[in-house]
């Protein structure tokens, strides 16, 4: 059916600048690398794009290899896009990535100005957009010239392709070079999009410091441990689960005794809090103000709504706060 979007959608959700530049993201960003794919029910995609929006989730976010297979997700976005979204382009903040493997041959993936650039017009006919808003390089090539890479994304920009730029799963020495080079070319590096988590900190010394310096925001991957640090796995491994799925993105063997009872512990605080854990987790990683947006997956509406639902408490007491390192730290 027709789909017009709530009038309310923005009456909930929070907007924060992304560093220093003059862009808000949802401090909820939705992404669309599993669960939006060719082997995934285009209605379902449709239902939870449309909640999302309605939700004031005005972030999603895509990369040229997302599916599976490679291509569809881009592919199933642009059809949707073009039958729900299309009207609405100037309220979203779209965003896809390249470096990561695309096609055959020794173009298909890296830091070359060749990839990037050529991935970057396959991912835009894909979603049929004149433009996207964030374009990222998905990861540091070691192999490339950081220069090389850097100029392709600023090409990008100057060619109309992109409005801002990002860096995805560069360390801090390598956002602080790719920061110092954009900012050179007259391009500043907008983003940068790390995994971060409870379980997985990485960010929390040099790389955020580097952030902090430079002026860039950050948007968070599997902020939820890619559904681990949620009630998914409470009473077993669901059918319909991640980890039971045919894709390798979540194995069984991380759902071990000893991060079962963590799980557990967190959830019991949660609940507490009278939240989800799924809630608590969220507001958790966007705690101090120091990320930008929590880039969220989700398999169902329901996990959409149960997730933007964190808005209704991001604070927490520093006896929760020492609670839950006490949990995490053995
Ligand atoms: P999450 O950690 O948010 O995990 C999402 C999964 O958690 C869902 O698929 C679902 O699992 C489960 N879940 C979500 N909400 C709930 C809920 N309320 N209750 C119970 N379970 C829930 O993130 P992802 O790992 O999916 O990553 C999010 C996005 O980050 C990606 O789509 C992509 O855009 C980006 N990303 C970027 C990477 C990069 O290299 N730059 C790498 C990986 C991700 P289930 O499917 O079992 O229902």
């Amino acid at each position: 059916m027709y789909y017009v979007p709530k009038n309310e959608r923005y009456s909930n959700m929070k907007y924060t600048r992304c560093g220093n530049s003059g862009l808000k993201l949802p401090v909820i960003s939705l992404g669309l690398w599993q669960n939006y794919g060719g082997v995934n029910a285009l209605e379902t995609q449709r239902e939870m794009l449309r909640r999302a929006f309605d939700l004031g989730i005005t972030h999603f976010d895509l990369a040229n290899n997302y599916g599976p297979p490679p291509g569809t997700a881009e592919e199933n976005f642009g059809s949707l896009f073009k039958a729900d979204f299309k009207p609405y382009r100037d309220e979203l903040i779209l965003s896809t990535k390249a470096g990561n493997l695309m096609w055959e041959g020794p173009y298909g993936d890296g830091g070359s100005k060749k990839h990037i650039i050529t991935s970057l017009d396959q991912s835009l006919k894909r979603m049929g957009l004149d433009y996207v808003d964030i374009f990222y390089s998905h990861r540091c090539d070691p192999e490339t010239p950081m220069e090389e890479t850097m100029r392709a994304l600023d090409l990008a920009v100057r060619q109309g392709k992109a409005l801002y730029v990002g860096v995805s799963n560069y360390n801090a020495e390598q956002t602080k070079q790719a920061a110092g080079i954009l900012k050179e070319l007259g391009t500043p590096c907008l983003i940068h999009q790390p995994k971060y988590n409870m379980f997985d900190r990485w960010i929390e010394n040099e790389l955020q410091d580097v952030l902090k310096e430079e002026g860039m925001g950050s948007i968070v991957f599997s902020p939820l441990a890619k559904g681990l640090l949620t009630s998914r796995y409470l009473t077993g491994i669901p059918a319909d689960s991640r980890a039971a799925s045919a894709s390798r993105a979540l194995s069984v063997n991380a759902i071990t005794d000893e991060v079962m009872s963590k799980i557990i512990r967190l959830n019991a605080i949660a609940l507490e809090r009278d939240q989800s854990l799924s809630q608590m987790v969220i507001a958790w990683v966007l705690r101090e103000g120091k990320v930008t947006s929590a880039l969220i997956g989700a398999s169902k509406v329901s996990q959409i709504e149960d997730n933007v639902r964190a808005l209704k408490n991001l604070d927490f007491s520093q006896e929760e706060l020492l609670r839950i390192e006490e949990i995490l730290s053995f």
